[in-house]
């Protein structure tokens, strides 16, 4: 069998007005924010399950229940570690993770080394192990109507003895 398991995440929220705008563990100055149980950091969350699903594990929401007041607006990273634990559990390490955002506002660019030294200090990674990419969907849809931000996330585990 292929020491190798490839995983897939996928998350959005809504964008709205007094909430801060967290994405990969970065709080970002714009004039809206997502809303959520969590931090609503749908960076993250992608990124969670597709840990998670490269695992065979059950995603984020078995774990992390958005009906339980413990996890009202908990950090993401919190998140993040703990699912590596979970993984850890199997015997499987983080090989690479790869990215892209779906956001039409703010520019996002110039927060991505932030974000993976962020989400690399979680998951006890070096920035080099993460790619971080983003896009915009062109003024079409709840996205780029800047009513939503969305991301993907894909990931590669390897099984240690
Ligand atoms: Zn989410």
């Amino acid at each position: 069998m292929s020491p190798f398991r490839i995983g897939f995440g996928y998350d959005i929220h809504k964008l709205v007005e007094k909430r801060p705008l967290i994405l990969g563990g970065v709080e970002l100055p714009h004039h809206k924010g997502l809303l959520g149980h969590s931090d609503a950091d749908c960076l993250s969350h992608a990124i969670a399950d597709a840990l998670l699903g490269a695992a065979g594990l059950p995603d984020i929401g078995h774990f992390f229940p958005d009906d339980n007041p413990t996890y009202k607006d908990i950090n993401s990273q919190e998140i993040l570690k703990t699912v590596l634990k979970e993984i850890k559990k199997s015997q499987l390490t983080i090989v690479n993770i790869d990215t892209t955002i779906l956001a039409e506002k703010p520019k996002l660019a110039p927060y991505f080394e932030q974000m993976k030294a962020t989400i690399a200090n979680s998951l006890e990674l070096t920035v080099y192990q993460i790619g971080i990419k983003a896009t915009t969907t062109e003024q079409i849809g709840p996205i780029g109507l800047e009513e939503a931000i969305a991301a993907y996330a894909v990931c590669l585990l390897e099984k240690r003895p």
